[in-house]
């Protein structure tokens, strides 16, 4: 019993600090109207940028992968799980995002937290703790963790601080050098700034790899994400875009030269010893690509635009502020950690779904409420929304 008093001790002093976290039960697709445990709310907190999550189309082509293929992979790519849909899907993103890369290919895996943990520890492994990674301070937990796999020495440079980078990167002699970055930061909404970071990378030969969990789908007129948004092209460049945001399925891939997706097949672990996805989300993930990039995709993000547009000026705070942000992600800081919390159960009351961050996901003293905007919002919804937030700090 010893054990199991730690852990209640610990889960007590969560509670103590307004920090102890709980899921909700979603019992329909998040569309965004969505029944929670039993009650119907609006969301404002899915990463289903576009509302593809519940598209029919794409539904239909879920189910139709199932019946091709099965429901699941059965083992890792390397033995026998890579499927003809793995292998499409990747030729598709490939395709999608050539025009920023040079000779590139694509790598399919089973979740973003999973390709960043490969390509940081894969890229790595090419000088083993000789490599270097110069990581930014706001990066997210996957890329943390996948820089801690690498074993490289690590350097954090401050959020947006491209003059240290490159003092950090002019010191360093290590043979592989890597720089890597959210290109919109999960929890603040703002961008990188992606062209100075590349211009660096040029300079001292270093990789920059990208993490566009957030801009995939999002950013640029075919919603090729971030490359397509600064309009970049680069041999230095390795991407990570995810597929269960905007895409609206699941999954996440990594799409550099042809050279480095071969060295990743063969050296990143949390490739290769998995079971490859089901290859059903492969072949759904073809038609959301195929909305993505044609005229409904267009459509999708000039509404979601639109969004952000409202909420940036019907919004009317006082004590609270909303972070400096173009994209869905608009967060308001409150500060405290049982104040976000009340925020949120208020708003909850009121049937929207907004959900309180808080440390350590994002710094002391900085909880706040994070409103996540999807093309499947109608201004009505927002303008709900908007009065309801405008209403909390009466
Ligand atoms: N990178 C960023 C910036 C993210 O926000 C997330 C997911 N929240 C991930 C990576 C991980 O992606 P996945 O959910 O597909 O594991």
């Amino acid at each position: 019993m010893i054990l199991l008093d730690q852990i209640q001790k610990e889960l007590a002093v969560l509670d103590s600090k307004s920090l102890r976290r709980r899921r909700r039960h979603a019992e329909s697709p998040s569309a965004p109207r969505v029944k929670v445990d039993g009650r119907d709310m609006l969301a404002f907190c899915s990463n289903d940028y576009l509302g593809l999550a519940a598209h029919p189309k794409i539904i239909a082509a879920m189910q139709e992968g199932a019946d091709l293929y099965g429901v699941g992979s059965g083992a890792s790519h390397l033995i026998s799980g890579h499927s003809h849909a793995h292998a499409v899907l990747e030729e598709r993103l490939a395709e999608f995002v050539a025009p920023h890369l040079v000779n590139a290919k694509a790598l399919y895996f089973c979740t973003g937290y999973m390709a960043n943990l490969a390509v940081l520890a894969g890229l790595a492994a090419v000088s083993g703790k000789e490599t270097e990674l110069f990581s930014e301070s706001l990066n997210h937990a996957s890329l943390i963790d996948g820089a801690k796999l690498s074993r490289a020495k690590l350097h954090v440079y401050p959020h947006g601080d491209v003059a240290t980078l490159r003092n950090l990167l002019q010191a360093s002699s290590a043979p592989t050098k890597i720089v890597v970055s959210d290109s919109v930061f999960s929890m603040d909404g703002n961008l990188a700034p992606v062209p100075e970071l590349l211009a660096l990378c040029e300079e001292f030969n270093a990789w920059l790899v990208i993490d566009d969990a957030h801009g995939f789908g999002a950013l640029g007129d075919y919603g090729r994400g971030v490359f397509e948004h600064f309009d970049l092209r680069s041999p230095n460049l390795v991407y990570m875009g995810t597929l269960g945001k905007s895409a609206g399925v699941g999954g996440a891939f990594v799409a550099a030269h042809a050279d480095v997706i071969e060295w990743l097949v063969n050296k990143a672990r949390p490739y290769i010893y998995t079971t490859a996805a089901p290859p059903a989300l492969a072949h759904a993930l073809l038609t959301s690509l195929d909305i993505i990039q044609g005229e409904e995709g267009r459509a999708r993000r000039a509404h979601l635009q639109a969004l952000i547009a409202q909420l940036r000026r019907d919004l009317k705070l006082k004590r609270w502020t909303l972070m400096p942000s173009d994209t869905a992600v608009q967060p308001i800081v409150i500060g405290d950690n049982a104040e976000s919390l009340k925020a949120a159960a208020s708003l909850y009351e009121q049937g929207f779904w907004v959900p309180a961050i808080r440390p350590p996901t994002v710094p002391e003293g900085t909880a706040r409420l994070r409103i996540t905007l999807s093309a499947a919002h109608t201004a009505e919804d927002l303008a709900l929304l908007i009065d309801a937030v405008n209403g909390l700090e009466e």
